[in-house]
């Protein structure tokens, strides 16, 4: 994060820019589903008020965004859920050598042998889904960890969704967690479909004597796929015409789900959560192909370096690693702090554009 000032009114304003500045990002991400910059950039500033408050640990307060897990607000239009238990977020390590630091660490704390499950970052939207007895009672957006958007009407319209469980021996009432994504295929029909929508809409605004270069853009191109899932599940049904409302429903229908932790779970029936997933799975809820369980912090690296060269051969888009303790005890001993578990790490990939960076550097074009 560079060099840090040694004056502490220096840092105090420096902090204090930082945050009002990392609030805004905050509150238009989580809340519109717009970024104001890239991830990359959040990333790079967000890392800079946790070294500042890390070297001026005054400077560190509960409502600092570095202690937060999503924006602490909640969007109008949707009803609130509380989470039976806590959503929290992952803390990051951007190098293998702070990753291979935080599994030392972590082996050391579990004092025993560590099996690691190894997934793929899915760079979407954090969904919890509450079932009793076997039917799907709520789908809560994370929020701000406790209490998020009730969006279990929209869920409805999910296929990926299952409204009641198949199969038996499911618990009475437990949460699941998982991401919302887009895959790329729907991505492109979604942003085709907005330019088809935006072309009709300029034939008929000229045909009404419109000047061609005066149109407005009604039908804007979606920036990328993440942002996309975001604003589909948060559609708002209210106020649609019968074809808004078929648009809504068709974009909800697009959206997939792989599930990747558990909530509220009373005594699950298996040690390990890699075993949680098969589970799951048998009870007809979506979980990744993607999931890898490893002896040993080496084969986690080779891991991280395989998908890293192959970022783009999956259904959805990575922005990471996650890597977690398997076995569901060690949990329960690691903890947690008040926005992530100790018992997880995202190691996250530099953005794209710095890799063809370095590569034109290293190659001089
Ligand atoms: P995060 O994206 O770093 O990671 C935590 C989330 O990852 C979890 O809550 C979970 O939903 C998700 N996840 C995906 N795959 C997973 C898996 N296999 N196992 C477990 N969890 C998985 O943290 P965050 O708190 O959601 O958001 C912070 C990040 O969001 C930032 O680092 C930045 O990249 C981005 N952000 C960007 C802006 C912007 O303006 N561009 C603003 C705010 C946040």
């Amino acid at each position: 994060p560079g060099d840090l000032p040694v004056d502490f009114d220096q840092a105090r304003d420096e902090a204090s820019a930082l945050r009002e500045r990392i609030e805004r990002y905050r509150v238009t991400y989580y809340s519109e589903g717009v970024s104001l910059v890239s991830d990359a950039e959040y990333d790079v500033e967000i890392h800079r008020l946790e070294a500042l408050e890390r070297a001026f640990p005054e400077l560190l307060t509960q409502d600092s965004p570095t202690q937060q897990v999503g924006a602490g607000i909640v969007s109008v239009g949707f009803p609130s859920h509380e989470h039976a238990e806590r959503m929290l977020s992952l803390d990051n390590v951007f190098t293998i050598e702070e990753f291979r630091e935080w599994a030392d660490k972590t082996r050391a704390a579990a004092g025993a042998p560590v099996r690691w499950l190894s997934e793929l970052k899915i760079d979407g939207l954090a969904i919890s889904l509450a079932y009793r007895d076997g039917v799907l009672e709520t789908a809560t957006t994370r929020g701000d960890g406790r209490v998020g958007e009730d969006i279990t009407e929209n869920v409805q319209w999910i296929p990926a969704i299952p409204h009641r469980l198949t199969g038996t021996g499911f618990p009475a009432f437990f949460e699941v967690r998982g991401e919302v994504f887009l895959r790329g295929e729907d991505f492109e029909v979604l942003n085709e479909r907005q330019h088809a929508l935006q072309a009709a809409f300029a034939a008929d605004q000229i045909a009404r004597g419109r000047d061609a270069d005066s149109v407005p853009t009604r039908f804007p191109e979606f920036a990328n796929a993440r942002n996309t899932a975001a604003g589909s599940l948060r559609q708002r049904a209210e106020n649609k015409s019968p074809e808004q409302l078929e648009l809504m429903r068709d974009r909800l229908g697009r959206l997939a789900l792989y599930l990747h932790g558990i909530g509220a779970w009373e005594s699950p029936p298996m040690r390990d959560q890699s075993e949680i997933y098969g589970l799951l799975a048998g009870w007809g809820l979506p979980v990744s192909p993607h999931t890898r369980v490893f002896d040993t912090v080496d084969e986690v690296v080779a891991y991280i370096a395989e998908r890293g060269a192959h970022r783009h051969d999956v259904e959805h888009e990575i922005d990471g690693i996650v890597v977690k303790v398997d076995e569901l005890a060690l949990h329960a001993e690691l903890g947690a702090t008040s926005r992530a578990p100790r018992w997880a790490i995202a190691y996250k990939y530099p953005p794209e554009e710095v890799y063809t960076r370095l590569l034109d550097i290293v190659v001089g074009v």
